[in-house]
């Protein structure tokens, strides 16, 4: 199947941002958007838009830490709409900060959601595409990944992490499985409110608010990659505001 219409995208990290943006737009475009988040009520309040405006939307509350959340995002899909065809997994976090802080629960809630939160999402997802013969894998990165800056060390570690899953996941996935990573520069959303340390927050802050590009950009390199017909797998896309350096 290729386009968009009629396909069911799961996506982590639903309820903001490049989430949000690409659920809109992929259900403007006919698919079954599948809206995975802790905030129950802004996932519910997107459901409600994407519906109000004639699209089909289910939201599921995960936590992309719990397996057992991602379970149950890849079964309701499959229970509502009958199969998944994309699972996006884009939910992360950036507390940054300089490794001389120590701020190791940072470091470890980072591993925990971009890393590990991607690795359950393929856990259940990969038998599921496994039995149907079809399945694309969508992981937002960053271009944080590309070029390794003080304070992002451990952000672009759980992002290159991610990235070398990605291609090994498209080596192994075969002739019917499509793998995509999406590296994003400065988007305005609601990431530097993870950040804890106030100093290095309110930098990436003021950078977000001079050139960030809004997430709608990257919601449509998302999309661009899902409507591609089925033997074409796009590989690494990577999108920057022209002003990002
Ligand atoms: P937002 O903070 O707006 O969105 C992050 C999303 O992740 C939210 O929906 C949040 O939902 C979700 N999330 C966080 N922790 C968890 C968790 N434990 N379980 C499930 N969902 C979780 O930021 P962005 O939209 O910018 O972030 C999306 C992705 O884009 C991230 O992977 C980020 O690293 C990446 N990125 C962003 C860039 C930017 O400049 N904004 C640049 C490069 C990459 P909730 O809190 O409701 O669970």
């Amino acid at each position: 199947m290729s386009g968009i219409e009629g396909k069911v995208v799961a996506i982590t990290g639903a309820s903001s941002g490049i989430g949000e943006a690409t659920a809109l737009l992929l259900a403007e475009r006919g698919a079954k958007v599948v809206l995975g988040a802790r905030r129950s009520h802004r996932i519910e309040a997107l459901a409600g838009r994407i519906a109000a405006a004639g699209g089909e939307a289910v939201p599921v509350v995960t936590d992309v830490k719990r397996r057992e959340d991602l379970s149950r995002l890849v079964a309701t899909a499959r229970r509502r709409y009958g199969q998944l065809d994309v699972l996006v997994g884009n939910a992360g976090i950036s507390p940054i900060s300089a490794l001389d802080d120590l701020r190791v629960a940072d470091w470890e809630e980072m591993v925990d959601v971009n890393i590990k939160g991607v690795l359950y999402g393929i856990a259940e997802a990969l038998p599921v595409f496994r039995a149907q013969g079809f399945g694309h894998f969508v992981h937002t990165l960053s271009t944080a990944g590309l070029t390794i800056v003080p304070t992002m060390s451990v952000y672009a570690g759980t992002k290159n992490a991610v990235r070398a899953i990605s291609e090994g996941l498209r080596q192994e996935a075969g002739e019917t499985l499509r793998v995509t990573t999406v590296s994003p520069g400065f988007t305005r959303t609601e990431l530097a409110d993870s950040i804890t340390d106030p100093a290095t927050r309110s930098g990436i802050q003021e950078g977000m608010d001079k050139i960030a590009m809004p997430p709608d950009a990257i919601a449509r390199a998302i999309a661009f990659a899902i409507e591609q017909p089925a033997g074409v797998d796009v590989g690494e896309i990577v999108v920057r505001p022209t002003a990002q350096s």
